[in-house]
């Protein structure tokens, strides 16, 4: 999956194309690219780089997610289906549909569209999960409920209500698509397209199973218990297989993706493995200095604030963060001073700032200001 090109410039469009421009872009480019046409030695992967751009992008949804979170959004989720396993059948019937009957002609009759009765794995689903700050800081289990179809247990997804109930479909004699001649003005043309009698199976079935009404799914309700690793951040996705939509002709669920939404915390901010916390300190501890227990995601720590610390300094307490998921050395805190000024003052304190302010005035001394003006000397 390296070096995958954006899939608007697949299609060279923007990104803000309306669907209307998706289509047409898509359209004339998998014209120019399909590989019976197309003698190129890149044509073939053109043509599926195409597809896939187009599947993404023609659906809101996979577009959405691919808006927000571009292949990184994809990449948990490699399999939605026809990201992978899609290939050309599944675009058989995308493409006939555009050229319509007659124009298969003009490419010496060739079909287009293919009937696909082997198994298709199920669509991956996506769902949100809620995750408290300190549990994705360290880690935790929760469980979730989830609904989805299982193969039906009394005919094992046949849909029948015995063996002896399926039967070859006598339309298309088992083949699942069945071919058609027409005669056009371009000459005879033959296309194949899915048995319209068993839907592309090929079977028949004469009595259908009681427990799922033919359907050869039934559905279920779990409970699943989802470990949340320690150090997980907001977006991440976590793979609970064979929970997602059902597959069809026999092929496997999808999976399920959970993603990880972090409830912000009151105070701590996250950034990746580190957390950031502002700390108030009176201008006389920043001045000559102090030590503080400052308090972390694991509690309070000493702290030492040096004498001359500035406003908006950040100090850093080491090894106090979010643990690495990968096991890594975990994050620091990162704490950035705010020089609080006390506004009311006791008659005691308000002698000794005077004290302060008489020997920052003494005549000789350079004090803060002095330097300021200076500077506009030069
Ligand atoms: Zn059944
Ligand atoms: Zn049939």
């Amino acid at each position: 999956m390296a070096d995958k090109r954006d899939y608007y410039e697949v299609l060279g469009l923007s990104k803000g194309a309306s669907e209307d421009e998706i289509k047409k872009a898509y359209r004339k480019l998998a014209k120019k690219y399909h590989p019976d046409v197309n003698k190129a030695p890149d044509a073939e992967e053109k043509f599926k780089e195409i597809n896939e751009a187009y599947e993404v992008l023609s659906d809101p949804q996979k577009r959405q997610t691919y808006d927000q979170f571009g292949f990184a959004g994809m990449d948990g989720a490699q399999n939605f289906s026809g990201f992978s396993g899609g290939g050309f059948d599944d675009f058989g019937d995308i493409f006939s549909s555009f050229f319509g009957g007659d124009m298969g002609g003009g490419f010496g009759g060739r079909s287009y569209s293919r009937a696909n009765t082997g198994p298709i794995r199920g669509d991956d689903r996506l769902m949100r999960l809620d995750v408290e700050f300190m549990e994705a800081c360290f880690g935790g289990h929760k469980t979730i409920r989830v609904q989805y179809d299982e193969t039906c247990s009394a005919c094992g997804g046949s849909g029948a209500a015995s063996a002896s109930d399926i039967e070859t479909c006598p339309t298309c004699k088992g083949r699942g698509s069945v071919l058609t001649t027409q005669r056009t003005i371009l000459g005879v043309m033959q296309s194949q397209s899915i048995c319209p009698d068993c839907r592309g199976t090929g079977k028949r079935i004469r009595k259908v199973c009681p427990k799922c009404a033919g359907s050869g799914f039934e559905k279920k309700n779990s409970e699943v218990d989802v470990t949340i690793p320690a150090g997980i951040n907001d977006g991440q996705r976590l793979r609970i297989p064979g929970k997602g939509e059902r597959g069809a002709n026999g092929g496997p669920n999808g999976d399920l993706y959970l993603e990880i939404r972090v409830r912000p915390h009151e105070k701590f901010i996250r950034d990746g493995k580190n957390i950031l916390l502002e700390i108030p300190i009176t201008a006389v501890d920043a001045t000559i200095g102090t030590t503080v227990d400052v308090p972390t995601i694991k509690g309070e720590v000493t702290m030492k604030i040096p004498a001359g610390t500035q406003e908006g300094t950040q100090l850093r307490l080491k090894g106090v963060g979010v643990p690495d998921p990968r096991g890594g050395k975990p994050g620091d805190q990162l704490c950035t001073v705010r020089i609080k000024i006390d506004k009311k003052l006791t008659a005691k304190e308000k002698a000794l700032y005077q004290q302060l302010k008489e020997l920052e005035d003494k005549p000789g001394k350079e004090n803060i200001w002095d330097k300021f003006l200076n500077s506009f000397m030069n």
